[in-house]
């Protein structure tokens, strides 16, 4: 089974490929849209060739020769021109393309003109400063491919809480139980109709934006026949351990998979003990010495007064050890000892934002610019996630890259959006932008066009490398155009790839608040942001936050799930977050007067 991930990425390093090989744009970008095509399909395309009865080019952006490539790999898992440019260029430059500061041009550079094949080649020639000396290159840049190396060092064996999550779900739905959050949310009551029942823990069931392993504990009667299963899983690349009560592999993906037996007495304590984090778990076992217990992943035990004898308290479900404790419930993502222990014992713990509070979707693209679905897929989609208001933000005319929208043509999509709604009175469709900053702070479309919207978002796509202060004074120009309503991804950072730019968050805050600019939690999983430690400081400034997915298709829209999970990592409730209330009371919130 090939999924559509697999199949997009062998597009994505053809495309990679041919740019460093300097071949035609128009080339380069048909695989581009071709994987972008393929990873948003929301069925499979294995599937799809596999039964034969769908013909592949009925689908908008496949050609025949893209649907013949997409055969080879459902078949074989690989195609043939992929093969044949991996001969003619070393794969390990693919590497050095990711590495921020080294385009394509860069590379075939390094490659050309320095041999150089790997990301080591690379860091040594910058350490040794050899690398200013190529055109295009300077010390500037040196020095910044040097901070992206050690970047990468930092995040290697990491994952997306995206891809941890997908993988988890996806092996949770082969071992036949039931999947993740639910089975979370009720903690560990056992999930009707499985004879097993299996809950991710650790930094997962936190949902902390990276993870480095996941870990999956089962219980029940027959979990060593669970694991043998498990070892099994079409994904998996190698089997690291295989007993009895555990089983251990690393996938295709790199990502390593525990899965742990545990007995049904112990559920909630392995639950609790495996969830970590471990520096709640050490505040916690501390708490419970001092209450006259011990603590580990079997159960609560009560130690006589010699300190000799333990006897099991309690250790079935979580809620029952954090009670014996005197707290409450601690919910996974407030686990990281930031106070939620503290609060715990007060009874002052948030009630934190959940899913259903949310109501409307902020940021959204269709084919106009860079996304896969039209205006009405968009909305209809929309629609059947339940959502009540949505804007639509495509981008504007200086991020060229993205087919970015002039006057005109937005004043054309404000039009079909008048027309669309009139269809229907379920979902209310604001008219919006998702507006570039410029460099100086000036906003990429005049107040004329600014003044027709309901909704202008604004965001930074270029000059990243602007001090403190440039990037302070341009928002703050930015700002004080009183058409601006929601900033968008505040930190521009990019997990893996791109730290943020030179923002001051307190700043940032102070400024929103100046000039009532709600502030976005972008729920893409490379993004995030604003993060979970920025998130904190937003209702204890006064300063409302937007959860959007900033969707550039329309199964996107479930990243949402993304962003509140985040948000309650920031120990946010849906009275902090403006997109939860109802339409009319969430246009007075981003209204500005
Ligand atoms: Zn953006
Ligand atoms: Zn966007």
């Amino acid at each position: 089974m090939v999924d559509n991930k697999s199949i997009a990425e062998v597009f994505h390093e053809i495309a990679d490929l041919l740019e460093i090989k300097g071949d035609n744009p128009f080339r380069i970008r048909s695989y581009r849209n071709a994987a972008m095509v393929v990873e948003t399909y929301p069925e499979s395309f294995d599937t799809l060739v596999r039964e034969g009865t769908t013909d592949l080019q009925s689908i908008s952006g496949i050609g025949e020769a893209i649907s013949g490539k997409i055969k080879e790999i459902v078949a074989s898992g690989d195609c043939k021109a992929h093969r044949d440019l991996l001969k003619q260029v070393p794969g390990s430059l693919l590497e050095i393309m990711q590495l921020q500061g080294v385009g394509p041009k860069t590379t075939a550079l390094l490659w050309k003109k320095m041999h150089v094949k790997t990301v080591e080649d690379v860091e040594k020639l910058a350490t040794a400063g050899k690398l200013r000396k190529l055109p295009g290159l300077g010390e500037k840049s040196e020095q910044k491919i040097l901070e992206s190396i050690q970047n990468r060092k930092k995040f290697s064996g990491r994952h997306l809480l995206s891809q941890a999550e997908e993988a988890a779900e996806e092996i949770l739905r082969y071992l036949g139980a039931k999947p993740g959050e639910k089975a979370t949310r009720k903690s560990s009551r056992r999930t009707a109709g499985v004879n097993f029942f299996a809950v991710p823990a650790g930094s997962l069931r936190r949902a902390r934006e990276t993870i480095g392993d996941v870990d999956i504990l089962v219980t029940g009667k027959k979990c060593s026949a669970v694991i043998d299963r498990f070892v099994k899983f079409p994904g998996v690349d190698s089997v690291l351990a295989h007993g009895d009560t555990k089983g251990s592999v690393r996938l295709k993906t790199g990502l390593q998979i525990d899965l742990r037996a545990v007995e049904e007495k112990s559920l909630g304590a392995a639950l609790q003990y495996f969830t970590g984090s471990k520096d709640h778990n050490v505040a916690l076992r501390t708490r419970a010495q001092k209450m006259g217990f011990t603590i580990n992943e079997y159960g609560l035990f009560a130690v006589d007064r010699k300190g000799e004898k333990e006897k099991w308290v309690a250790g079935r479900t979580e809620e029952e050890i954090y009670e014996k404790l005197k707290l409450q419930f601690i919910p996974p993502e407030l686990r990281e000892n930031r106070g939620e222990i503290e609060a715990a014992e007060k009874k002052s713990l948030p009630r934190l934002v959940e899913l259903e509070d949310v109501r409307g979707d902020l940021h959204m693209h269709t084919t106009e610019t860079d996304g896969t679905a039209s205006l009405g897929e968009m909305v209809e989609a929309a629609r059947g996630r339940g959502l009540q208001y949505i804007a639509i933000t495509d981008h504007t005319q200086s991020t060229r890259v993205a087919n970015g929208m002039d006057e005109k043509r937005l004043e054309k999509q404000i039009q079909a959006i008048d027309k669309l709604q009139r269809q229907f009175n379920d979902i209310t469709v604001f008219k919006g932008t998702e507006c570039d900053i410029l460099a100086d702070g000036r906003l990429d479309l005049p107040d004329s066009i600014l003044e027709q919207l309901d909704v202008v978002v604004v965001s930074i796509h270029s000059h990243f490398q602007q001090s403190t202060r440039e990037v302070m004074d341009r928002l703050e120009r930015a700002f004080s155009n009183p058409h601006v309503r929601i900033f968008a991804h505040p930190t521009g950072r990019l997990l893996f790839h791109r730290p943020a730019y030179a923002v001051d968050l307190e700043k940032l805050f102070a400024l929103a608040k100046k000039y009532k600019v709600c502030l976005e939690l972008n729920s893409q999983p490379e993004r995030l942001d604003l993060n979970d430690v920025a998130l904190r400081r937003a209702p204890e400034l006064g300063v409302p936050i937007v959860i959007s997915t900033d969707s550039h298709a329309t199964q996107q829209l479930d990243y949402l799930k993304f962003g509140v999970r985040t948000a309650r990592r920031g120990w946010l409730e849906a009275k902090h977050i403006a997109n939860t209330q109802p339409m009319k009371t969430f246009l007075k919130t981003i209204s500005r007067h």
